[in-house]
């Protein structure tokens, strides 16, 4: 059993992509309890898992900017894990954002400039791409994107992807298909929304498979770079994750359980023991 400890805080994002649930500005009405964080960072630790990943309900930068101190703190809270994955859209980079204390980032990004400027705003395009040139070398970057009708419909678009992911420097791009599509708008999923499936045939056909992720996903080698074709439909039986939200409660299931509270779990030494 692969564990992972996931920590979901606040709520809100600088961008505006169709599918996705956050909303605009930060929102943080119950601010996380950092002590409590602490513990559960240990608790996970002596629980088995590896990695530690940091991602909203949103943009995590943007409590960066806002919450400057309980930024600090928290990345502090999780110095017990050498292996820390900030999830972001690299679209901003506050002073005082701690990149270089993570050791892996993955970003979101849309593939071309016309469609970043369509869901995500005027000029944060290029704000990433310039962004992408400030992330320190021994950071492993990871560029993760939607696949969709306009941007990954074929085989070119694909190979585009691959393309600009190597210029930033990744180890790996990840496509995947929407999350828990049923909350999504669905005009704009009737209209963009394609399955892997597609994507990963076409990649199988033609490239070489060198692995299946922990989650059984396939990673095949395209020019050189790692393409992962991530599907949450087909949640791996060998993971776990102990999720912990701005509530300050840990829970434990899968990627889907965040929010459930019959997963919540007591942390040993903290508030809700
Ligand atoms: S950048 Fe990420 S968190 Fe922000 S709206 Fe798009 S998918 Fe959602």
């Amino acid at each position: 059993m692969r564990r992972y400890f996931s920590i979901i805080i606040g709520e809100g994002c600088n961008a505006r992509c169709p599918f996705c649930i956050s909303r605009p500005g930060v929102k943080s009405a119950n601010p996380m309890d950092i002590e409590e964080l602490r513990l559960a960072a240990q608790f996970a630790r002596r629980e088995g898992s590896e990695v530690c990943s940091v991602s909203g309900g949103g943009e995590p930068l943007l409590m960066a900017a806002k919450y400057k101190s309980e930024w600090g703190e928290l990345v502090n809270a999780i110095e017990c894990f050498s292996k820390r994955d900030l999830h972001s859209n690299l679209s901003i980079w506050p002073q005082g954002a701690m990149i270089e204390q993570f050791s892996d980032l993955t970003i979101s990004l849309w593939p071309q400039r016309e469609i970043t400027t369509r869901y995500m705003g005027r000029d944060l395009h290029d704000r990433i791409i310039t962004n992408c040139a400030r992330i320190p070398g021994n950071i492993n970057l990871r560029v993760s994107s939607v696949i969709g009708r306009d941007w990954c419909s074929d085989s070119e678009q694909v190979l585009d992807m691959v393309d600009l992911a190597k210029q930033l420097g990744a180890k790996q791009l990840t496509l995947r298909e929407l999350q828990n599509a049923q909350h999504l708008d669905q005009t704009w999923m009737q209209e963009y929304h394609l399955p892997l499936a597609g994507v990963e045939e076409w990649l199988a056909s033609g490239f070489p498979l060198i692995r299946q992720t922990a989650h059984g996903s396939p990673v095949f080698e395209v020019e050189g770079l790692e393409v992962c074709c991530y599907n949450y439909s087909k949640p791996g039986q060998d993971q776990e994750f102990l999720f912990f939200r701005p509530d300050s409660y840990g829970r434990y299931g899968l990627f889907t359980d965040y929010q459930d509270d019959s997963c919540r779990v007591d942390i040993p030494g903290g508030i809700s023991a």
